[in-house]
């Protein structure tokens, strides 16, 4: 741990020297290496499985298909009997899908449906709309189609082989991959153990929607909207969250909270009063009880973050703002949550997408601007870019992460960052 305070040591002739803003891969850099996995694992249903984060390499005990089989309704044949438009030839076997037909009789086909496994000695498959159903001589079929050798085969193995490592240890799981476990007959996966989290607001101002009336709103007073969507992003990645509501702006309560938030939970995660206004409490109260570090991340929006431990718990501080509490999580706390339960990819992929905006003034902090593709291939810019507007990460469906100091003309490539890598 960072054991260097941000706040100066007093000093009274010199002024307060401002803490020098860290950039963010070293903020993300530092939290992941104090993100040691989670103790314990867990065994779940496949069908529970999603969005967990495997805890063993899956490996197969059979080959998926299990045999050669038809991709195709149709006739089984060989090829080298079938090399003429016109061909004619008896049926002598039906295969449906889950039964095993006899070896194809010399001079030939069986009727074989999708999903059949192939006869021995048939090298092809004839789809139906090839093949023309004769009435004299009945059983016989004619062929309108040569086929090639091999045509409308699934081979053996072709998915899976047996001893493969489907799935990797670190994998975050997926519909498809679920699918794919399935498919190696796993109805049992083991799991990395959900990350508990206690989630609290701090601020006197909130409000919770439902308690009072829009139109009995007290002035100064605010819903607190911080707590729907870190719940909700809590939850997303495969959390168990203790949400502790709201905690007043008081040195006791605060004290209060995250004693009772220490225990039994990995991480006690926070917005507001990360700040260090008289008014902001978590500061001093997580170093009364722990360490803190507070951090200015050299990000807009989002600036205010803290690390620290209350006990056994990791503990983060959000800031207030309701943009950079969403984008701090997304680009800081998601990577932390998923490192727990020992995923193997954390970083935040980004893809190069022409800007149809301007952003003539460049800002000292790296910049995270919520934008939306456009049916043309490039991106949009919500119109206000303020942290307290968090119309801004509705209408968007990503972030452009903009270097400090770079300014965008309509046409520049940016780094896009799509809500649906991050949301997920
Ligand atoms: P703070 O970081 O506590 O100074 O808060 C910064 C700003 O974010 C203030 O305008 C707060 O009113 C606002 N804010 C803090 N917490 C929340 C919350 N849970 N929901 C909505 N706004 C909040
Ligand atoms: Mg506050």
């Amino acid at each position: 741990m960072n054991t260097s305070r941000a706040t100066p040591t007093s000093s009274p002739a010199a002024p307060a020297a401002r803490p020098a803003l860290r950039p963010l891969d070293d903020a993300l850099a530092e939290l992941l290496t104090q993100a040691a996995s989670l103790a314990g694992l867990g065994t779940v249903s496949t069908f529970e499985a999603d969005g967990r984060v495997l805890a063993e390499d899956v490996v197969s005990a059979l080959q998926v298909p299990p045999e050669d089989n038809s991709s195709m309704d149709g006739y089984a044949v060989r090829a080298a009997e079938v090399q003429h438009a016109g061909t004619a030839l008896r049926v002598s076997q039906r295969i449906p899908a889950g039964s095993a037909g006899a070896a194809l009789e010399p001079g030939t086909v069986a009727r074989i449906f999708t999903g059949a496994p192939i006869p021995a000695g048939a090298d092809a498959v004839v789809m139906q709309e090839d093949c023309e159903v004769l009435a004299d001589p009945q059983g016989f079929i004619r062929i309108t189609q040569p086929p090639k050798p091999a045509q409308w085969i699934r081979r053996a193995g072709e998915d899976v082989m047996r001893g493969a490592i489907v799935l990797s240890k670190g994998e975050r799981l997926t519909p498809a991959s679920l699918g794919l476990a399935a498919s190696i007959g796993r109805n049992f996966l083991q799991v990395a153990r959900r990350p508990r989290v206690a989630l609290f607001s701090t601020g006197d101002e909130l409000v919770m929607p439902g308690e009072v009336a829009p139109e009995q709103m007290r002035p100064g007073a605010i819903y607190n909207s911080n707590r729907f969507f870190l719940r909700a992003l809590l939850l997303r990645l495969g959390c168990e969250v203790t949400d502790m509501g709201i905690v007043p702006d008081r040195r006791d309560a605060t004290l209060d909270a995250l004693r009772s938030a220490s225990q039994a939970h990995d991480l006690i995660l926070t917005s507001g009063g990360v700040s260090v206004g008289e008014e902001d409490h978590i500061k001093p109260a997580v170093q009364q009880l722990g360490s803190l570090d507070l951090w200015q991340i050299a990000i807009k929006p989002g600036k205010p973050f803290a690390y620290g431990q209350v006990g056994p718990a990791h503990f983060i501080g959000l800031p207030g703002n309701p943009v950079s509490s969403f984008v701090t999580f997304l680009l800081l706390v998601r990577p932390f949550l998923l490192k727990l339960q020992g995923a193997s990819q954390v970083a935040t992929k980004s893809v190069t997408v022409p800007a149809h905006f301007n952003w003539p003034r460049a800002d000292k902090r790296r910049e995270f601007l919520r934008v939306q593709r456009n049916a043309a291939g490039g991106l949009d810019l919500f119109a206000n870019q303020s942290s307290g507007v968090l119309t801004s990460a509705v209408w968007g469906d990503g972030l452009v992460d903009n270097p400090a100091g770079q300014t965008i003309m309509h046409g520049d490539s940016v780094q896009f960052i799509a809500f649906s890598e991050l949301l997920s």
